[in-house]
C-alpha cells in the first residue's frame, strides 16, 4: 500500500514528487504529502484527501528545493488526521521520512526514545524511524551509520525514503518486504514504489532487494547491506513501461476504461502464445522449467482477493484440462500453514501487482525447499516475476482501479493457456483453442450491451444485500461478482456455490434479498435452475446470467442478462463482464469514489 517517491538532481523536486504521487495514487488515498530541502532546513505540506489537494496547498507557498521526498498514505495506524499524513520528522525536524509498511516493534522503539527525552506528535508507527535516526546521530555525527543502525532494530516491512539538514545533498532509500525502485537519469536520481512515476524521465532502473539501503546524491547512487554494511554493486536494468501514462482516453474513470479493455487484454495475454494454425499453445516464460514440470504432479495456486478467484478457475481449468490436482490457498493462510508438500509439488502464485504482501512471503517460506515456483503477474519486473522460477506475464498493461477487472480476466486467460499446453489427451483441446481466437470478439459484444445491465444496476442499486451464486466454472465467478460489489458500491453481498444455499444462506432470502445467478449452458445448469427455483418459491428476487434466452433460467428469473454461448471452460472470461458493469453501475448511481473505493487501495503491500 502507499506510493513513496524521492528525488534529487538539478531540477525542482515537487514537479517530479507531485506528478510522481499522482500515479501511484492507485497504492492509497487516504493523505498525501511532500518535504523538500529549502537552504537550512525542510519544509513539509501535507493535506488529508488527494494530490489534487496536496498540489493546491503547495501552490500556496511553492517548494523550490531539488531534493526531496513524497508519500500518499494507506493507513495502518493512526486515523486518518493531517497529524498523522507524511513525511514524519524527529522532534528537531532534522530528519524526515516517508515510510510505506509497518514498524512492528514500533511500541518498543517509542518507549525507548521516550526514555531517552524524545517526543511525537502523531499516532502512526512511522514516526519513530526518524527520532531513531536522530538518536543514532546524536551518538555518531554520521547519517550512512545512523540510518544503518536505525534500520538494523526495525521489524515488519518498509520501504523508507529520508532527507536530512545534516547532508542536504543526499537522498536515503532502504527496503525490507515493499518495493522501492530508483531511476538513474542525466543529472537527477528518482525513487518510487514502482517503476511508474520513474517512467517519464527514465526507464533505466535499480530495484533495491530485501536488506539493502542506498544513498542518492548528484554522484549517483550507493547501495549498501544493511547488516553486513558492505557495498553492493547493482548496475541498472532498461524497464518497459508498456503504459507509463494511462490515460482516461474518454472513459469517465479507470475501471469502466478497464472492463472495456477487456476483450484487448485477453488478445494481448494470447499474442504470440495462441497458435491457432499450428494447434500450439507457446509459452516462453516456461520453457527454462519444461523438464520440471513433466515431473510436477500437484499445484498449489497461492494468491489473495480477485487473483484468489482467478486462481479458483484456475483449479477447474488445470484439473479438467491439464488432469492435473490443484489446490488453492489464500498467501495470507497460506504463510502461516504447516503443510506438507513435496517436490513434485509446483507453488504457482498470482498477482497483479507482483507486489502483494502475503503472497511474497508465502514464496519466501518456499526459499531453500527445492520447490518449483510459478508466478501469474501482470507487472514487468516487479517483486514476484523475480522471485519465480518461471512464469507467465499477463500483459494487461497498468491497471489503475482499485478493483481488478481486466486483471482477473488476463489471469484466467493465462491459466487457460498453461492448463491446454499442459494438457496431453484433453478431449476439447482444438475446439477450446479455435474457440479462444474468436472469445475477445463475443466479449465485445456483452460491452456494447451494457446499457440494459446499467438499467439493471440502476433497478436494484437500493438492495442493501446480494447473494451471487454459480456452479463449477461459475461459482468463482459468483464470488468474484459479489467482491466487486461490495468493494466498489459497499452493498453487502456474499458469493456461494449454488449447492450450498440449502445449507444456510437461503435463510437470508426474503424479496428485499435479491440474487445474481450464474445460469450458463452445462451439464449441470439445470442443477442450478433448481436452485433460482428454491429461491423464488422463498420470495427472492433474481437476476440470472444467461447464454439462451428461451432457457428455463431465463424465464424463471425477474431479470436476465444475456450473453453469448461459449464452451464452460471459456464462460468465466465473457461471464466475469455483466458482474463487474453491474457492480461499476451500482456503485455510480450511488455516487462511490469508483477507481478509489473508501478503506481500500491497490497492491496490497502490507500484511
Ligand atoms: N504504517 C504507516 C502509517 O500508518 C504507513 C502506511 C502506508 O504504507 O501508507 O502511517
Amino acid at each position: 500500500m502507499c506510493g513513496i517517491v524521492g528525488y534529487v538532481g538539478n531540477k525542482i523536486a515537487k514537479d517530479y514528487l507531485l506528478d510522481g504521487l499522482e500515479t501511484l495514487e492507485y497504492r492509497g488515498y487516504d493523505s498525501a504529502g511532500i518535504a523538500t530541502l529549502e537552504g537550512d532546513t525542510i519544509r513539509a505540506t501535507k493535506v488529508v484527501g488527494r494530490v489534487e489537494q496536496l498540489r493546491k496547498e503547495e501552490g500556496q507557498n511553492p517548494h523550490v528545493g531539488s531534493v526531496g521526498i513524497g508519500h500518499t498514505r494507506w493507513a495502518t495506524h493512526g486515523g486518518v488526521v493531517t497529524k498523522n499524513a507524511h513525511p514524519h520528522h524527529d522532534m528537531n525536524e532534522e530528519f524526515f521520512v516517508v515510510h510505506n509498511g509497518i514498524i512492528e516493534n514500533y511500541e518498543e522503539i517509542k518507549s525507548f526514545l521516550l526514555s531517552k527525552g524524545y517526543s511525537f506528535y502523531s499516532d502512526t508507527d512511522t514516526e519513530v524511524v526518524p527520532n531513531l535516526i536522530a538518536y543514532h546521530y546524536s551518538k555518531t555525527n554520521n547519517v550512512t551509520t545512523a540510518f544503518q543502525a536505525a534500520l538494523e532494530t526495525l521489524r515488519g516491512a518498509y520501504a523508507l525514503t529520508m532527507i536530512t539538514t545534516h547532508e542536504p545533498e543526499s537522498l536515503y532509500v532502504a527496503k525490507l518486504s515493499s518495493p522501492l525502485a530508483i531511476g538513474v537519469a542525466d543529472d537527477e536520481l528518482l525513487v518510487g514504489s514502482d517503476a511508474l512515476p520513474i517512467a517519464s524521465r527514465t526507464q533505466d532502473v535499480v530495484f533495491l532487494e530485501d536488506g539493502e539501503m542506498a544513498v542518492l546524491n548528484q554522484e549517483g547512487y550507493k547501495i549498501l547491506d544493511i547488516e553486513t554494511k558492505k557495498s553492493i554493486e547493482r548496475a541498472t536494468e532498461f524497464i518497459e513501461i508498456e503504459e507509463a501514462d494511462g490515460g482516461l482516453r474518454g472513459f469517465d474513470d479507470f475501471m469502466s476504461k478497464e472492463i472495456n479493455e477487456a476483450p484487448a487484454t485477453v488478445r494481448s495475454a494470447m499474442l504470440g502464445r495462441l497458435r491457432v494454425e499450428e494447434k500450439l499453445i507457446k509459452l516462453g516464460g516456461l520453457e527454462l522449467v519444461e523438464e520440471q514440470l513433466r515431473y510436477i504432479d500437484r499445484i498449489v495456486v497461492v494468491a489473495c482477493g480477485t487473483s484468489y478467484y482467478a486462481g479458483l478457475v484456475g483449479e477447474y481449468l488445470l484439473e479438467e484440462i491439464a488432469g492435473i490436482p490443484v489446490e488453492v490457498q489464500q498467501a495470507s493462510e497460506f504463510r502461516y500453514r504447516t503443510e506438507p508438500l513435496s517436490r513434485s509439488t509446483a507453488v504457482l502464485v498470482v498477482s497483479q501487482s507482483g507486489e502483494t504482501a502475503d503472497t511474497i512471503a508465502a514464496l519466501k517460506k518456499l526459499d531453500g525447499s527445492g520447490i518449483l515456483t510459478l508466478g501469474i503477474v501482470n507487472a514487468p519486473g516487479s517483486t514476484l516475476a523475480r522471485m519465480t522460477d518461471a512464469g507467465v506475464y499477463c500483459h494487461a498493461g497498468p491497471e489503475k482501479a482499485v478493483a481488478s477487472t481486466k486483471a482477473f480476466v488476463s489471469q484466467v486467460t493465462v491459466f487457460l493457456l498453461i492448463a491446454l499446453h499442459l494438457s496431453k489427451t484433453y478431449k476439447d483441446y482444438e475446439k477450446i483453442i479455435n474457440e479462444l481466437d474468436t472469445l475477445p470478439q463475443l466479449m465485445e459484444e456483452v460491452l456494447k450491451n451494457s446499457t440494459d445491465i446499467k438499467k439493471l444496476a440502476e433497478k436494484y442499486s437500493d438492495s442493501k444485500d446480494f447473494l451471487y451464486i454459480g456452479r463449477r466454472y461459475s461459482f468463482p465467478l459468483a464470488l468474484e461478482g459479489a467482491l466487486k460489489l461490495k468493494e466498489i458500491s459497499y452493498i453487502h453481498a456474499e458469493g456461494f456455490a449454488a449447492g450450498e444455499m440449502k445449507h444456510g444462506p437461503l435463510a437470508l432470502i426474503d424479496e428485499n434479498f435479491p440474487t445474481f445467478a450464474y445460469a450458463l449452458s452445462s451439464d449441470i445448469n439445470e442443477k442450478t435452475i433448481s436452485n433460482m427455483q428454491e429461491i423464488k418459491t422463498r420470495g427472492g428476487k433474481i437476476i440470472a446470467v444467461v447464454d439462451d434466452k428461451n432457457s428455463n433460467a431465463a424465464k424463471l428469473a425477474d431479470d436476465y442478462i444475456l450473453i453469448p454461448k461459449v464452451s464452460e471452460q471459456l464462460q468465466p472470461l465473457i461471464g466475469a463482464l455483466p458482474a463487474f458493469l453491474f457492480a461499476y453501475y451500482a456503485a455510480k448511481k450511488l455516487g462511490r469514489d469508483i477507481d478509489k473505493p473508501r478503506n481500500l487501495a491497490k497492491s496490497v503491500t502490507v500484511e
